[in-house]
């Protein structure tokens, strides 16, 4: 077969790599360190873990990015083969030591007869003989790349941040204080979640958010400005104590049906995936370290058991409008002998880029051999992402204009057929977990089975 060249030897890159060469399909790799560098690449090794060692919860029956694993390597994924290699003890937690894990990649992938690497930037989007590419340059794409990019896909198409608000399960919010209500009542229905707060828990609100401990600012991010939609939270609260309830707080439009008394601010949430187990606290991009952003944001009435889907974030990051700009076979409509790959889709983390890597090599491999590919049903952890990422065209999946990275989770795949086991029991809520995975690896099994 022609080959298939694959742009960033990263996560995702060098896992899309391998399962072309493993279906028969020669990779060009092409990887810009060490003659370019990035703001957090040390070494010139392939698959660098930039910043932790581990790769999250191994638990696949209770946490979702554990299913995750277990889905890769039933898809023969050579992340997974080189994490078991070189594994450290991290209790329940998949963690490797990073020189020999990048340097098992680059190995395997070096001895393997189809593969050539091309220590070069690609700093353009590539000719049209490169009628099979996978773009896999991760959250810091080198300048000119991203230019190009931005240029072929449109001005709103590109972010080089991510703001990430807190996300909530909507079953941990307390409904007996929080109410659904629109603004104004506008709009079809009653979309927002509202959180009412008293003078006196606004202005603790607004210590707490001056106060609190802080993750730190790396160099570059300093000097990258905000856009005015994503400035983080207690950037706002240092403008003024009373700028968030003139803002995103604001308390007009909206009666608390569980009180006569006006709140004094409202905190709302949005809806953020299609089937409405996620809600994101509008406004609430953070750079609060984890453990405080949860003791604050438990303070709000309704959400004092609150579970997160994920806490709030901000970081230097390149990533594209994936739900307008994908097919769900990761290609770029608009010039579908591109597909993208890794953190750049909208996914999040080593795993999840990883995952995407594996997916798109399998896409491209299937184009190379003209054989015929869907992707996994969206019971799968991997299904679930493609189709958090891609889904833009189903009603209530993430807005385009605010679409923002997102890590696996048991929130993004659809709720249980039942909540009863076969013989009529109910389940458990700790029980819900384990079967939704075990719902996983079965479609998974049967997605594999019937490729076969
Ligand atoms: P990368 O792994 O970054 O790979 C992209 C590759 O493309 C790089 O090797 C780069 O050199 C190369 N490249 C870029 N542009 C070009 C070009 N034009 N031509 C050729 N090659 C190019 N995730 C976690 O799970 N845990 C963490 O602790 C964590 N910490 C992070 C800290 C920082 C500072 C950053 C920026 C990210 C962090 N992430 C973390 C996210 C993590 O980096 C990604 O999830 C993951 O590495 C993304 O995989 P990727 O393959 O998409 O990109």
């Amino acid at each position: 077969a022609k080959e298939v060249h694959v742009i960033g030897g990263g996560m995702a890159g060098t896992e899309a790599a391998w399962q072309l060469l493993e279906a028969g399909v020669p990779v060009v790799l092409h990887e810009m360190r060490p003659a370019v560098k990035t703001d957090a690449h040390v070494t010139d090794g392939l698959a660098e873990l930039v910043c932790s060692n581990s790769f999250r919860s191994d638990d696949f029956e209770n946490n979702a990015v554990g299913l995750l694993h277990e889905e890769m390597r039933r898809c023969g994924s050579l992340v997974m083969e080189a994490a078991a290699a070189t594994k450290v003890p991290a209790g329940s937690a998949l963690a490797v030591d990073r020189e020999q894990f990048s340097r098992y990649v680059e190995d395997k992938l070096t001895s393997h007869p189809l593969f050539t690497l091309k220590r070069e930037e690609i700093p353009a989007i590539p000719p049209a003989e490169w009628d099979n590419v996978i773009i896999a340059t991760g959250p810091l794409t080198s300048a000119r790349l991203a230019e190009a990019t931005l240029e072929l896909t449109g001005k709103d198409s590109l972010a080089f941040f991510d703001a990430i608000a807190p996300i909530v399960y909507k079953e941990s919010i307390d409904f007996s204080k929080a109410w659904f209500q629109s603004r104004y009542d506008k709009g079809e229905g009653a979309d927002y979640i509202n959180c009412p707060l008293s003078e006196e828990l606004y202005n603790e609100l607004i210590d707490d958010l001056l106060d609190g401990d802080k993750a730190d600012y790396k160099e570059w991010e300093k000097d990258t400005p905000y856009f005015e939609g994503c400035m983080p939270i207690e950037v706002m609260a240092e403008r003024g104590r009373q700028t968030l309830s003139f803002g995103p707080l604001k308390p007009v439009g909206l009666r608390n049906p569980h009180s006569d008394e006006q709140p004094y601010a409202v905190v709302q949430l949005r809806q953020d995936n299609a089937l409405g187990t996620l809600y994101n606290i509008v406004g609430f991009q953070t750079k609060l370290k984890y453990g405080a952003q949860k003791e604050v944001f438990r303070k709000i009435p309704g959400l004092e058991k609150a579970e997160f889907a994920r806490l709030g974030g901000l970081h230097r990051n390149t990533f594209i409008n994936s739900p307008e700009l994908l097919d769900n076979q990761l290609r770029l409509k608009k010039m579908p002998r591109l597909r993208f790959a890794g953190q750049m889709t909208g996914v999040e983390g080593y795993v999840e880029s990883a995952a995407m890597g594996l997916m798109a090599g399998r896409f491209a491999a299937a184009e190379r051999l003209g054989r015929q590919i869907t992707p996994p049903p969206v019971t799968t952890a991997f299904g679930a992402l493609i189709n958090h990422i891609t889904g833009g065209h189903i009603p209530g999946a993430p807005e385009q204009k605010t679409f923002q990275p997102m890590n696996i989770n048991f929130g993004i795949m659809p709720p249980l057929e039942s909540n009863r086991w076969p013989d009529g029991r109910k389940m458990k809520k700790a029980e819900r977990k384990p079967a939704k995975a075990a719902r996983a690896l079965k479609d998974l099994q049967e997605w594999l089975d019937a490729l076969e």
